[in-house]
C-alpha cells in the first residue's frame, strides 16, 4: 500500500496520520484531487477501524416535517412552499403530528427527527406544544428538532435571543439538534444557493450550535455537496466544523448530504457521482479527526453507496427514517424507509457489523 500511497501523491498525508499531525487545507484539497479513490478511501477506512472497528451504526427513528410554509427562498429547496394555501404547501395541525407518533407506538422507536420550513404565522408554542404532545406520548423518546436555521429565525420572529429559544425548547422537551441548514459554509457558495434574509448565515450556524452545546445538547453537523462548491470550499466546511468541536466537543456526527437536483432551482446540475459521494465521505473521516462519527444519510446518497461507503470512512447508516419529505420532493428515488432488519442486512452483506444505537450513540440492547 505505501507504494501505490506514494504514486497517488499521498505519502506525506500517510505519513502526518501515522504521526497524528492534523491535516490541513491544502492536505483536504490533495484528497480531494488524487485520481486514485482507492488509495484515499484505505486512508480514510483506516481511521474509520482505529476508532470503531467493524461496528457500523443506525438507530431506529422517524422524520417529520411539520410543515413546507417557508419564507426563504433557497436555490437548492424542492421541499419548500412560499405561502400557505399555495400548491403542494401543508401545516400539519399539532394533532396531526402527534397522530404520526401515535400510529407508530408499537414500534421500538428511540428518536423523532424533526424540520421544518420557516412559517411566518405559526405561534412559537405551536413548537413547543409539539415538543410536549411527544413526549406525553413517548416520555422516553428522543426529540432531535428544528436546525439552527430553524432556531435563529425563531429568535427572530418571536423577539427573543438564540439562547433563550433553545432554553424555552429544552424545557419543553427538546434533547438535541439535528445538523441541517448548514448547506456550505463559504460566503460565495451560500449566497448563491440559500441567499435569503430569513436564513441565517454560517456564523450564527455554528454560533446557535455552540450554544445549543453549552446548554448540554449535542448535534450533528451536515454538508450539502456535489453542486457549485469547490474543493477547498468542501475543506474549508470541515474546517470550520472541526474548529467548533475543538471549543464544545459536541458534534456527534458529520453527515455530507448529496445534492438532489430535481424540482428545484438548480436542476440544470446534474447530481454528484457515487465516486463523488464516496470520495467526499472519506475526506471527511480524514479531515474530522475530532467528530466521532461520519454518517452516510442513505436517502440522500443512495442505499448502495451508502452500503459502499462504510469502507470509504462512514461508521452510521442513520436510520429507519419513515415519511421523509425533503430528499423525495428533490427527486430521490431510493424508498422512504428501511426497516432495521433491511439497514442490518445491508450492513452485514458490507462485511461490517450491525449496531442499534440511539440519538447519543448508547447501544440500544433489544430481546430477539
Ligand atoms: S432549504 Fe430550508 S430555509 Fe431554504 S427554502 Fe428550503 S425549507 Fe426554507
Amino acid at each position: 500500500m505505501v507504494s501505490r500511497l506514494r504514486s497517488a501523491g499521498l505519502a506525506e498525508i500517510q505519513e502526518k496520520l501515522v504521526a497524528g499531525v492534523r491535516l490541513d487545507l491544502a492536505d483536504g484539497v490533495r484528497l480531494f484531487e488524487a485520481r486514485d479513490l482507492l488509495a484515499v478511501g484505505w486512508l480514510a477506512n483506516r481511521e474509520r477501524e482505529k476508532r470503531h472497528g467493524a461496528r457500523t451504526y443506525y438507530n431506529f427513528n422517524i422524520r417529520l416535517e411539520a410543515t413546507n410554509v417557508c419564507v426563504a427562498s433557497c436555490l437548492l429547496c424542492a421541499f419548500a412552499r412560499l405561502k400557505p394555501g399555495d400548491p403542494g404547501a401543508y401545516t400539519m395541525s399539532l394533532e396531526q403530528a402527534w397522530d404520526k407518533l401515535r400510529q407508530r407506538v408499537h414500534q421500538p422507536l428511540t428518536e423523532i427527527h424533526v424540520v421544518n420550513g420557516l412559517h411566518p404565522d405559526l405561534p412559537f408554542d405551536y413548537y413547543t406544544e409539539l415538543l410536549r404532545g411527544f413526549k406525553r406520548i413517548r416520555p422516553d423518546i428522543h426529540l432531535k428538532c428544528f436546525t439552527a436555521v430553524e432556531i435563529a429565525f425563531f429568535a427572530d420572529l418571536y423577539k427573543m435571543t438564540d439562547e433563550q429559544v433553545l432554553r424555552e425548547l429544552i424545557a419543553a422537551g427538546l434533547d438535541s439538534l439535528p445538523g441541517g441548514g448548514a448547506e456550505i459554509f463559504a460566503e460565495r457558495v451560500r449566497k448563491k444557493i440559500a441567499n435569503d434574509v430569513n436564513k441565517c448565515d454560517a456564523t450564527r450556524y455554528l454560533s446557535i450550535h455552540r450554544i445549543a452545546h453549552g446548554l448540554g445538547l449535542r448535534s450533528n453537523v451536515t454538508m450539502l455537496y456535489g453542486h457549485i462548491e469547490t474543493a477547498e470550499e468542501r475543506v474549508d466546511h470541515m474546517l470550520r466544523s472541526r474548529a467548533l468541536q475543538d471549543e464544545t466537543g459536541g458534534f456527534q456526527a458529520f453527515i455530507p448530504l448529496a445534492f438532489h437536483p430535481d424540482n428545484n432551482q438548480m436542476r440544470k446540475l446534474p447530481p454528484p457521482s457515487a465516486i463523488d459521494s464516496l470520495r467526499v465521505h472519506a475526506v471527511a473521516r480524514l479531515m474530522l479527526d475530532n467528530i466521532p462519527h461520519v454518517k452516510a444519510f442513505w436517502i440522500a446518497t443512495g442505499v448502495e453507496v451508502a452500503q459502499t461507503a462504510l469502507w470509504f470512512g462512514v461508521d452510521d447508516l442513520d436510520g429507519t427514517v419513515q415519511e421523509e419529505k425533503i430528499y423525495h420532493m428533490a427527486g430521490a428515488r431510493t424508498p422512504e424507509s428501511l426497516t432495521t432488519r433491511e439497514i442490518e442486512r445491508l450492513i452485514r452483506a458490507a462485511g461490517r457489523e450491525p449496531l442499534e444505537r440511539d440519538t447519543l450513540y448508547n447501544v440500544v440492547a433489544r430481546a430477539s
